[in-house]
């Protein structure tokens, strides 16, 4: 049977990976994986991984879980594709009626797009596109929260601000405007969050007030800065910002990709603050992450604004070849069905109760500078000084051997620089909660000396 060195020897001659210096490979293996079951991988020599990241965020119901694959199975044997245009099938239909259904009230129609990146895309330039058919095409503009992350394209790059992923495209972006972050890791020692919030809004404030005739949209991540580094802040800022975009006639794009479907401990992170977005975006989670898909939900006043006869040109020209694949759908269906059966939202909570329980003496640790949550996010930051929260130098690497003793181990936890998270599929027991956070904890120890 081949085994791991095979596949591995195959794929370097061959695959370019993501996200990836593809030398690093010299030294660190590739690791092939054979089959998924549950929050279980396992690789060719039989090998067994807890996907303690739902495989970038992506999984939360387990890996070839059985509902989910029973619903993939009868789709395929129906219809595996059609395209959206001038054509419709009953997976897009129902899936936008459902998703209608759960988000918050005002949210009227679905656009889709293949993935999260695109979706974005469709969010931005539907919101300008917006602006110029009622007449206002100055308002061209996008504003954003530093720290955020939106995707790799070069529309989506241009409103993210972490570094390693945009600056070496800089020459390439559009200009938007960067608001410092409500990241409440920076607050003062003895500031709630709330506090801290609602002090960095003030940046905001002052930016619509300059700048709201040319702004299109005011777009960010709602709660948690995912590849920021899992940097939190307190959901009252997502008030003050709907006000205050409603104020100043600036749409307002919550990007849900990473934080949508439960994963901050509401089905969607904007319900904590108890405001509707004018475009909602959803990816990851949205298929229970089985396949690429994204939903862009905006307003019947968005929507009507694209309303008229063909020769007025007002129409939303765009389109993805594969938007709303039907297999895609069926997954996502199946993802809400388990969410309407099980009661996950419920059960997230003891979970998340749990997780942190079981990382609550690293607060203590000398170089760990905050264990936060937000649901089931939990994120440790490793520092050099605990005081001064001075991070270690980046060319260390000190999470990279988190990572490698965590494989070591048999659990897939792969850090943000020196940030250690768990995003774990909903699946995930107490017992695995406790056993991955034993791991992390001997991680850390082996990389902070
Ligand atoms: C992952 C992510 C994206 C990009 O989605 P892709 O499917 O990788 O293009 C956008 N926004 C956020 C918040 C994300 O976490």
């Amino acid at each position: 049977m081949p085994s791991n060195s095979h596949w591995m020897r195959r794929d370097l001659a061959a695959v370019w990976h993501p996200c990836t210096q593809m030398k690093d490979h010299e030294s660190m293996p590739l690791i092939p994986i054979r089959r998924g079951d549950g929050i279980w991988l396992e690789d060719y020599c039989g090998k067994r991984y807890l996907d303690a990241v739902s495989s970038w965020w992506t999984n939360i119901f387990g890996h070839c879980n059985p509902r989910i694959n029973e619903r993939i199975k009868q789709q395929v044997d129906q219809l595996e594709h059609v395209m959206l245009a001038g054509f419709t099938h009953a997976p897009v239909v129902e899936l936008s009626e459902r998703l209608l259904q759960l988000c918050p009230k005002g949210l009227a129609r679905v656009f889709y797009a293949d993935n999260g990146s695109a979706g974005i895309e469709v969010a931005l330039k539907m919101s300008h596109h917006y602006w110029r058919n009622i007449g206002q095409p100055q308002k061209k503009r996008f504003a954003t929260i530093s720290n955020g992350y939106h995707g790799e394209t070069l529309g989506t790059m241009a409103v993210s601000d972490v570094a390693l992923y945009t600056q070496t495209y800089e020459a390439l972006l559009m200009d938007c405007i960067k608001v410092p972050s409500p990241d409440c890791y920076y607050r003062e020692h003895g500031q709630s969050w709330e506090d801290y919030s609602i002090q960095m809004f003030a940046h905001m404030q002052q930016t619509l007030e300059q700048h709201h005739h040319e702004l299109a949209a005011v777009i960010v991540e709602p709660l948690v800065q995912g590849a920021g580094g899992m940097r939190m802040y307190h959901p009252v800022y997502l008030s003050l910002l709907r006000q205050a975009c409603d104020e100043f006639g600036v749409h307002l794009i919550v990007d849900e990709i990473a934080m949508g479907f439960g994963r901050t401990g509401s089905m969607f992170a904007c319900e904590q603050a108890q405001i509707t977005p004018d475009f909602m975006v959803l990816s990851k989670a949205l298929t229970g992450g089985y396949l690429p898909l994204a939903a862009v939900l905006t307003t019947e006043q968005v929507y009507q604004a694209f309303y008229a006869d063909y020769a007025s040109m007002k129409a939303f020209l765009h389109s993805h070849t594969y938007t709303a694949n039907p297999l895609a759908c069926a997954a996502a269906l199946a993802s809400l069905d388990i969410f309407a059966e099980d009661d996950v939202i419920v059960r997230n909570q003891l979970l998340a109760q749990e997780m942190g329980k079981a990382t609550a003496h690293l607060v203590d640790h000398p170089h760990v500078a905050e264990v936060r949550q937000t649901g089931m996010v939990l994120a440790i930051e490793m520092v050099q000084d605990k005081a001064s929260k001075k991070p270690f130098p980046w060319q260390e690497r000190r999470g990279l051997r988190v990572y490698e003793h965590a494989l070591e181990q048999g659990a897939l936890l792969r850090p943000l620089g020196n940030v250690v998270y768990f995003i774990p599929p909903y699946i995930i027991t107490p017992e695995q909660i406790h056993w991955l956070a034993e791991v992390a904890t001997v991680g850390i120890d082996k990389a902070v000396n």
